[in-house]
């Protein structure tokens, strides 16, 4: 299997200025399921987009809250992306949950990989009984103006997926090597199980076809521009790699490392932004891929991708209701 590409090598540079950015992270309870449409391909298109992988520490112990802290939910563990991931050494000479953290907390573990995607929530539409077509999920959002006047705006709920190879993400191989993209379609994942036995579940729908005939596929990319408007400017691929970096700098930066790990790098976070940024929920942790299941997963795809072939489209087809 050719790797999803390693991480974010092209990242800005952490410079812990720019305007924190909202993200909404995926998850679901055990038991639940819900359909949701891949902005971000198994792998990548030329050398942009497709699944980044950098290595995340866990359920590790935070600092106290700042002196200037309001709210009663300081989180008592945090997760971080590592300073010392491969695609960030430019960047950072070290890592103190690395070299600090760990050695003293025997339940804090070393960094795992953790692959990053973003992905459109979907909601079924179903007539008598019949599933008639699919459409975007919307999230209303309190925006403040520059008064400090609050609006509720209606905003597509788009999520970002941080989740192992092992539970989730491989899963998903098969399908990309029977249709050669993750983004041709829509795909219901479901969660069983909890904590380390927590399993993750897909089944894909059948493609869209558009009024015009067209396959509702987002490597279109006027079709991804719905969801990330940037792709007509930068290509589908480039445009999932634009949404994630500074979500996944979010999880690196001094304000990060500051706020919950580093004392010595409080400074670099205003009083505001000690509000304001809500702590990152992670999702269950899981146990990362062993060699054995990489060669499964590579040995599977090989044999589902038929050589230079485009798989058909399968039968029937959906209404893209919007
Ligand atoms: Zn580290």
């Amino acid at each position: 299997m050719q790797n999803p590409r390693r991480g974010a090598s092209s990242a800005p540079a952490n410079t812990g200025g720019g305007n924190f950015v909202r993200s909404h992270y995926f998850s679901l309870k055990p038991g639940e399921k819900r359909i949701i449409r891949f902005l971000t391909d198994y792998e990548p298109e030329g050398d942009k987009g497709g699944l980044l992988l950098l290595k995340q520490h866990f359920n590790v112990p935070t600092i106290e809250a700042p002196s200037d802290y309001t709210g009663d939910k300081w989180p008592q563990r945090a997760s971080a992306v590592c300073r010392r991931d491969p695609n960030l050494t430019d960047q950072f000479d070290s890592c103190i949950i690395c070299d600090e953290i760990v050695p003293v907390h025997s339940d804090v573990r070393k960094a795992a990989d953790r692959f990053w995607a973003v992905a459109a929530v979907r909601v079924q539409e179903w007539e008598d009984n019949r599933l008639v077509g699919v459409r975007d999920a919307k999230r209303t959002v309190v925006t403040k103006d520059a008064q400090g006047n609050e609006k509720e705006t209606e905003e597509l709920d788009l999520v970002v997926l941080n989740f192992s190879m092992n539970n989730f993400f491989g899963r998903l191989s098969a399908f990309y090597g029977l249709y050669g993209t993750l983004l041709d379609r829509d795909y219901q994942v479901e969660r069983k199980g909890e904590g380390l036995k927590t399993e993750y579940e897909f089944a894909p729908l059948n493609p869209i076809t558009l009024g015009d005939g067209r396959i509702f596929d987002l490597r279109e990319a006027d079709l991804m521009a719905r969801y990330l408007p940037r792709a007509t400017e930068v290509g589908y691929a480039a445009a999932s790699d634009e949404y994630l970096f500074p979500i996944i700098e979010q999880q690196y930066d001094d304000r990060h490392y500051g706020r919950f790990f580093d004392s010595r790098l409080r400074s670099a976070i205003t009083p505001a932004e000690s509000e304001a940024s809500e702590p990152v929920v992670t999702p269950a942790p899981a146990v990362a891929n062993t060699p054995d299941e990489e060669a499964q997963i590579a040995a599977l795809q090989e044999r589902l991708r038929p050589a230079g072939e485009t798989p058909p489209a399968p039968p029937g087809g959906l209404r893209d209701l919007g």
